[in-house]
């Protein structure tokens, strides 16, 4: 029997889909990545993923995991070779346990991370990973590329919501891991390999994700500024004064927000163009009104110093969502714009200002009318650091100069001590940056992990690391 035959005896002939468009699976959220898949495989139960990996290792077929295949790495699909299986996690999708008393879900990978937080919000919890791709992104593609998002100034990244996982391994074998203690020193921590493995080191099934007590308000303001450097100066004064109730920092260049009026103009923008803005959020266990004050106390002061020039306090839950659609609409607006070249670094909060001031410097020298799309959590010195072609000029004959373009920005990420990938992974794109830039005994550390954990290569092959050279 051929592979795709005997999957479907083990997932159901409805679950292995080899015909018809797939392009769904086989495309990326970008656009970017095009591949073939041999077949695209729908397990519904960690036992049918174990067996489907068993089948594939045997065959000594790729598989490739993917969740909502919103990931911007281009990690999630299949190579162009139409000998890989997509495994889709889409059926995964039950929460298995909630525990109000211990602060943690239990969910399956498929888990789209609203169905998440909406399961905690009933509970009068939070599950605290907040991020655009929300509605279609899973919980297994989350923890497998360890996501950020708007969040991670207070409650951390993926990792940080995250205590225990359920993973089938390369084997086909499956590590039973879902902890729900919040210490265990029980030797190395193979959850956190695998959190941020990109399916190259095991199949997240399921996972035991922490919560949080759910405030009792939130607060979203805007304010404009004249320079990031400002932004970095609120930022710490938004610390001082609101401590831990500092839930959300971002902000957004001038052109980010122009993007945004041009291509979803129905979007109301409470604030005039500015040279920055910045979007806060804070979260208050106390209420509305001692949050509004404390708030109201933070602009007020920035006014005074002459950090921010214009604020606007959302006054309602619908103004606080427009406030934060605005931000979300950013990486649309610039899809909408055209192809585009994206960086997603991390710096130190104190060399943001000074890396944007010379990097916008040195790339408008050597590509006169480059627009520069600088957005991001401040909160957390990362930056979606993108460049749009100059206006009028031809897109896709732009994207030759991508080589160029990443290399200047990547060396000035090195100059300043940032890192390549912030929060987005390594998957095809960064994959060759990330082996040229990456010290030579982290990279070989790496590639051990790789071969002790999947020694005939099935996980995802050539996504984070290169494909080992042949002999
Ligand atoms: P996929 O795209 O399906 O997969 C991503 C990677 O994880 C692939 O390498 C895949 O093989 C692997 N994988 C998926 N599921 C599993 C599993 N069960 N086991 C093992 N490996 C698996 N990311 C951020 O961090 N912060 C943001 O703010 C953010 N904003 C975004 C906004 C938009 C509009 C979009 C489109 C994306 C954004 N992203 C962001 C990127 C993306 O949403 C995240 O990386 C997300 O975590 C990917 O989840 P997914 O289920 O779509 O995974
Ligand atoms: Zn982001």
């Amino acid at each position: 029997m051929s592979l795709p035959e005997r999957l479907r005896v083990v997932v159901g002939a409805a679950n292995v889909l080899t015909e018809g468009d797939l392009s769904a699976w086989e495309v990326d959220w970008r656009k970017r990545y095009r591949g073939h898949a041999l077949a695209v495989v729908r397990p519904a139960s960690t036992d049918e993923v174990a067996a489907v990996v068993r089948l594939c290792a045997e065959h000594g077929t790729a598989i490739v995991a993917q969740g909502g295949n919103t990931g911007l790495v281009g990690g999630s699909g299949p190579d162009a070779t139409g000998t890989q299986i997509v495994l889709s996690t889409a059926r995964l999708d039950r929460i298995r346990a909630i525990d109000t008393a211990n602060l943690t879900m239990t969910a399956e990978a498929g888990c789209v991370l609203q169905r998440v937080q909406e399961a905690a919000a009933r509970e009068g919890l939070l599950f605290a990973l907040s991020l655009a791709a929300e509605g279609s992104c899973t919980i297994g593609g989350n923890l497998a590329t360890n996501a950020g998002g708007t969040q991670v100034l207070r409650y951390g990244n993926a990792r940080e919501q995250c205590l225990g996982l359920e993973v089938v391994t390369a084997a086909g074998e499956i590590w039973h891991g879902l902890s729900a203690l919040r210490k265990d020193n029980t030797g190395y921590d193979l959850r956190d390999l695998v959190i941020g493995s990109e399916g190259t080191l095991g199949i997240i099934t399921a996972a035991t994700l922490k919560l949080h007590p759910r405030p009792a308000a939130m607060l979203t303001a805007m304010a404009s500024l004249k320079t990031l450097e400002a932004a970095a100066a609120l930022l710490s004064l938004a610390h001082a004064r609101l401590g831990p109730g500092l839930t959300g920092f971002e902000v957004m260049n001038a052109f980010s927000l122009e993007l945004v009026r041009k291509h979803f103009a129905q979007l109301r923008q409470p604030l005039g163009s500015a040279s920055w803005t910045v979007l806060i959020e804070q979260s208050d266990t106390e209420g509305e009104s001692h949050g509004a004050a404390a708030l109201e106390g933070l602009l007020g002061t920035a006014l005074e110093r002459g950090l921010i020039h214009d604020t606007a306090l959302a006054s309602s839950l619908e103004q606080a969502n427009a406030m934060w659609h605005l931000r979300e609409a950013i990486p649309l607006a610039q899809a909408a714009e055209g192809p585009n070249i994206k960086h997603d670094i991390a710096l130190p909060v104190s060399a943001v200002s000074a890396f944007v001031a010379s990097t916008d410097a040195a790339l408008e020298r050597t590509f006169p009318g480059i627009r520069l799309v600088d957005f991001g959590h401040l909160g957390d010195g990362n930056l979606h650091y993108n460049v749009q072609c100059p206006e009028g000029a031809d897109a896709k004959e732009f994207l030759r100069h991508e080589a160029e373009i990443n290399a200047l920005v990547y060396d000035a990420v090195d100059a300043f001590a940032g890192s390549i990938s912030a929060e987005h992974g390594i998957g095809s794109l960064k994959r060759e940056h990330l082996a040229a830039r990456k010290s030579p005994v982290a990279l070989a550390m790496m590639r051990s992990i790789k071969r002790a954990l999947d020694p005939a290569g099935v996980l995802n092959p050539g996504r984070v690391l290169p494909p080992p050279a042949t002999p």
